[in-house]
């Protein structure tokens, strides 16, 4: 493995329940004083960018300009290059901060960008969803996790709501978010890298380690966070490396690190 370049996972790899993970800050403030490209990657919808990048700096994270790439940067890039012009979004406020540039439209949407509202959903919303699509407008979603870790454990993701609506409505959703091979791709880009060049730690196999693998980089799985053995047996998708957590990737990584 001779990467020139890494994107970091936040939440279960940085840190777990807005906690840092034993040693994580080190590693990034190895990272950037050493010099080496990276982005944080992130699915989380509920932030605008702005407030991503205050998060981190006070979790204590080193946050240099343009260093965070999340699936809203991507469902932005994803309705510029479409031209999208009208939307309906179903995201938390502070999200709805980063698509103001965009008209609001709750009648005939072109677009309804599906972000994470938490306990937000009900039936009178999800059927007035099913009516835009039935219309023609785009099902785009930030991402279509199935789960995440909570302090309760494991609870159901974004991606509930989403096969629910492309079943009832006979439509497919675009994806920005992990693990789309174009959000892999859109970070790479903004590295100046070649996916081939650059490594993934993540602690979701399915869309951290699968997403970056097909996308070309290679993927590195931690066992903090929504890690779990018995789902990564259960998904076929084999990690080019694991290790305990990200604290000891200078280990794996002696080169960028300069052991
Ligand atoms: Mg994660």
């Amino acid at each position: 493995m001779n990467p020139e370049g890494l994107l970091f996972d936040l939440d279960g790899v940085l840190y777990v329940e807005g906690r840092p993970v034993p040693g994580a800050i080190d590693v990034m403030t190895q990272v950037v004083n050493r010099a080496v490209p990276f982005r944080y990657i992130t699915n989380t919808s509920t932030r605008s960018l702005t407030t991503l990048e205050r998060q981190l700096r006070q979790r204590g994270l080193p946050v240099p300009n343009d260093s965070v790439f999340s699936a809203i940067s991507a469902a932005v890039q994803w309705l510029e290059s479409h031209s999208v012009k009208r939307i309906y979004p179903v995201l938390a406020e502070d999200a709805c901060r980063d698509f103001g540039h965009f008209i609001v439209d709750d009648e005939q949407p072109e677009a309804i960008v599906l972000g994470d509202i938490g306990e937000d959903w009900n039936y009178a919303l999800l059927n007035r969803l099913f009516g835009f699509l039935i219309n023609g407008a785009q099902l785009v979603a930030v991402h279509r996790n199935r789960y995440w870790q909570t302090e309760k454990g494991l609870q159901p993701d974004l991606g509930l709501f989403v096969a629910g609506l492309e079943y009832a409505a006979g439509v497919e959703a675009v994806v920005v978010g992990k693990p789309a091979s174009e959000f892999f791709h859109s970070a790479c880009l903004g590295l100046g890298l070649e996916p081939q060049r650059v490594v993934l730690v993540g602690d979701d196999i399915e869309s951290d380690i699968g997403g970056a693998q097909q996308a070309g980089l290679t993927g590195v799985l931690v066992h903090t966070g929504k890690y779990r053995r018995d789902f990564v047996a259960a998904s076929g998708i084999v990690p080019d490396c694991e290790m305990n957590s990200v604290a000891d990737l200078p280990d794996l990584l002696p080169k960028l690190f300069g052991h």
